[in-house]
C-alpha cells in the first residue's frame, strides 16, 4: 500500500493570522509530507506492507510506528480546523464537556495547561473514554491514544515545528490562537 498525503480541507492562507501560510507550507507541505514519504520507504518488505494507519498505530513499533502515527496525527490535527467554523461545541459534545470539565472555558484552561506543560515534543488530546466520559491527556513524540483503546476527538500539536515560525518560543500564544481555528462541528462529528 502506498500512503498519500491527504489534501487540506482549507486553503493554505485560510487560517491566518492564527497560522500563517508559511507555517502551513512547512508543517503540512514539508513535515507531514516527510512522514508520509518515510513511511512509504519503511513499509516495503516489512510485515506491515499492506497495513492501514490505524493498524500500524495499534501494532507497529519503532520507526514504522513513529511515522505512521505522525501521518495520522497530522491529518487529524489539520482536519480539525476551518476558516469560519463553529468556535464552541454544541449538543451532546457540549454536554459531555460540561459534565467532565465543568464548563467549556474550564475545559480550554485545562487543555491549554496540558498542551503548554508537555515537556518536549508531543500532542495534547481530548479523548472519549470507554464509559463515555472525556479526558485530556498528554502524549510524547508520535504517541497516539488509539493505542490505549481511547477515541481521539481533538488534538493540538505542540512540537516546535507547529508554531515556531509564527510564535517563536511562545507556545502559550500558539495555544490561544488554536481556539480561533478549531471547528467544533468537525470535532462533534468525531464524538
Ligand atoms: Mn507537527
Amino acid at each position: 500500500m502506498i500512503h498519500q498525503l491527504p489534501k487540506l480541507t482549507f486553503e493554505r492562507d485560510a487560517l491566518k493570522p492564527y497560522l500563517s501560510e508559511e507555517t502551513i507550507d512547512y508543517h503540512y507541505g514539508k513535515h507531514h509530507q516527510a512522514y508520509v514519504d518515510k513511511l512509504n520507504v519503511l513499509l516495503p518488505g516489512s510485515q506491515f506492507e499492506e497495513a492501514g494507519l490505524v493498524s500500524l498505530i495499534k501494532n507497529a513499533d519503532g520507526p514504522i510506528f513513529n511515522n505512521a502515527a505522525q501521518v495520522w496525527n497530522h491529518t487529524f490535527y489539520f482536519e480539525g480546523f476551518s476558516a469560519d467554523g463553529r468556535r464552541e461545541p454544541t449538543g451532546e459534545l457540549a454536554e459531555a464537556i460540561n459534565e467532565s470539565f465543568g464548563s467549556f472555558d474550564n475545559f480550554k484552561i485545562n487543555f491549554g495547561e496540558k498542551a503548554a506543560g508537555l515537556f518536549g515534543s508531543g500532542w495534547a488530546w481530548l479523548v472519549k473514554n470507554n464509559n463515555g466520559s472525556l479526558s485530556i491527556i498528554q502524549k510524547s513524540n508520535a504517541e497516539n491514544p488509539i493505542r490505549d483503546g481511547l477515541k481521539p476527538l481533538l488534538t493540538c500539536d505542540v512540537w516546535e515545528h507547529a508554531y515556531y515560525i509564527d510564535y517563536r518560543n511562545k507556545r502559550p500564544d500558539y495555544i490561544k490562537s488554536f481556539w480561533e481555528i478549531v471547528d467544533w462541528d468537525i470535532i462533534a462529528s468525531r464524538y
